[in-house]
């Protein structure tokens, strides 16, 4: 089972501009050869990534676009993985897009890096890094210090280096052996999970669970610094020349106090990010430690995302990490997670007689069943009713253990479908190194909504 353990690093200075660096490199290449496959395409000639690899490594020590003031080629001070991997995280984000465009799914092709506004990653590979302890050696920089040691033990697959605010991580694929990666339960349960705006999660046994607590503060403080930082930019820009006086001059550099209120909203973002993160960890561990089943509902996040009304609640939640972590740590706590097909009309559905109230709309927190009189929370009745999926699904896997064509080793405690449709792949959350910013997972639209 692939792992991914990410560990905060310690580097010095140099050790920081070394990976700043790299990390440049690995944008500008993608940057590169990104720009000729749009050039080849527009010839009307065929792309070959791994041609344009071949080129770029005839070129890359001698064409002066990649030599520095000195004609020397800067690029041999940076490790050959930074360089070499965007082109197979190219190729992967084009096979994503043209795999997604086929499947009829709205897709975007990949962007090109903008320095500040991308993710500032590179990779290194297997056999060019190794671990002692709580260091990890890598290629030209040596010897830089880890937060905490690797938890995992198994092959190592390779590794990325990210910043994340001012901070960089090392984040590790490990191949671990099933034996080990497998967690016992606690209980056997089966729930109904639905995560909404108004209580961001609900369990079918009634329980609400709250947004994290810090969040709220945290998003007020934000609100004020973003203010700060962008007081401080649209003051640069009035004190700049007009456009046509300073054409031939270069950039202006941005003053340090615009710097250093850059840095301190980078670091108040990364925050926010922690705390979701850490709620969303401890709710999907939770689940999986003690259920055998759980259903939860397959939501159109990137098409909800565009409801500018709803996207801040939903992007606070966090439904797709709450998602993608409760599939992957399925797969360890052998836990059946049943996706509701996204036509599966949970909320409207009675759970005690099974008659439909077509007539619900988001506003309506809860209500009475005109069939049965039965009064319903709105989300907890979704809930009841994912969790009969659940139920269903779960007896389906007992009494045919063998004879479901999906039941396979790798698929087993993976992601079954309900409510007739299709089958939702599972996606490690921290399994994607190919840092290409490529994260859309574009669907259609959402029953609910
Ligand atoms: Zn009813």
């Amino acid at each position: 089972m692939l792992l991914a353990h990410s560990i905060r690093l310690g580097p010095t200075e140099a050790q920081c501009a070394y990976f700043a660096r790299a990390a440049g490199t690995a944008r500008r290449v993608w940057n590169w050869a990104l720009a000729q496959c749009l050039q080849l395409s527009a010839r009307g000639l065929p792309v070959r990534i791994f041609d344009l690899k071949k080129h770029f490594n005839s070129i890359k020590y001698v064409d002066p676009a990649w030599l520095n003031e000195d004609d020397q080629p800067w690029l041999r001070g940076i490790h050959r993985d930074a360089h070499a991997q965007p082109f197979a995280n190219l190729n992967k984000a084009f096979a994503r897009y043209f795999e997604q465009r086929r499947a009829g799914v709205r897709a975007s092709p990949p962007r090109f890096k903008k320095k500040g506004r991308c993710r500032d990653a590179f990779y290194v590979a297997n056999d060019k890094f190794r671990l002692e302890g709580k260091t990890a050696v890598l290629p030209k920089i040596g010897r830089v210090a880890m937060c905490e040691q690797l938890r995992f033990a198994g092959k190592i697959m390779g590794a990325s280096v990210s910043r994340e605010a001012n901070a960089w991580y090392l984040a590790i694929q490990v191949d671990v052996p099933d034996q080990h990666a497998r967690r016992s339960r606690q209980s056997n349960g089966v729930v109904g999970l639905d995560v909404g705006i108004t209580t961001a999660a609900t369990l079918s046994t009634g329980e609400k669970i709250p947004g994290p607590n810090p969040l709220r503060s945290a998003l007020r403080r934000l609100r004020i610094r973003s203010r700060r930082h962008s007081r401080k930019k649209v003051k640069g820009r009035e004190n700049m020349p007009s456009a046509l006086a300073v054409a031939d001059q270069p950039p202006r550099r941005k003053s340090s106090n615009t710097i250093k209120a850059a840095n301190v909203l980078a670091r108040l973002h990364a925050r926010i990010t922690h705390i979701r993160k850490d709620w969303s960890h401890k709710l999907t561990t939770r689940l999986c430690r003690e259920n055998q089943a759980i259903a939860i509902e397959d939501l159109n996040v990137q098409g909800m995302l565009r409801n500018r009304k709803l996207a801040r609640a939903i992007s606070d939640v966090g439904w797709y990490r709450i998602r993608s972590q409760i599939a992957y740590k399925a797969r360890r706590y052998d836990t059946l997670v049943v996706v509701a097909d996204r036509w599966y009309p949970s909320s409207k559905l009675c759970s005690a007689c099974g008659a439909r109230n077509d007539g619900l709309i988001l506003a309506v927190r809860d209500w009475t069943c005109s069939h049965c009189g039965m009064h319903h929370d709105r989300d907890v009745n979704a809930t009841l009713n994912l969790k009969r999926l659940a139920t269903g699904a779960l007896a389906a896997r007992t009494a045919l253990p063998v004879a479901s064509p999906t039941a396979t080793s790798d698929t087993a405690a993976g992601i079954l479908l309900a409510g007739g449709g299709k089958v939702t792949p599972v996606r490690h959350e921290h399994g994607q190194q190919d840092g290409s910013g490529q994260e859309e997972n574009a669907e259609h639209i959402c029953s609910r909504f």
